[in-house]
């Protein structure tokens, strides 16, 4: 009798874990990483010296030039879209984005 209430026992227990451990539904997260934002960067038209904010080359004492803008390859000045230097009438070049990181160590 005992051993009965025993194996009962035993079998509501087994079967409640069972219950209990039944694979719930996952809610599947969706791991689409933003798109990696490109930081603006800023680089130096003679060196080509790249910064992350507006400034001066350090070594050549002029501004930067933002990565998309244009610059005159004569006088330096920029302007945020092409067209001639308002300076030296020579046609704006725009700032590439420097080379991808890995070649450089
Ligand atoms: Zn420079
Ligand atoms: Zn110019």
């Amino acid at each position: 009798m005992k051993s009965l209430i025993a194996a009962i026992l035993f079998t509501s227990l087994s079967l409640g874990v069972f219950a209990q451990s039944k694979p719930t539904a996952k809610a599947s997260t969706p791991t689409t990483a933003p798109a990696k934002k490109v930081a603006d960067s800023y680089r130096c038209p003679i060196c080509g010296y790249t910064g992350l904010k507006t400034g001066d080359c350090p070594k050549d004492k002029i501004g930067l030039v933002k990565v998309g803008d244009y610059y005159c390859p004569e006088c330096y000045m920029t302007n945020a879209k092409a067209g001639k230097c308002t300076m030296c009438g020579v046609d704006m070049k725009k700032m590439e984005a420097a080379a991808p990181s890995g070649t450089k160590k």
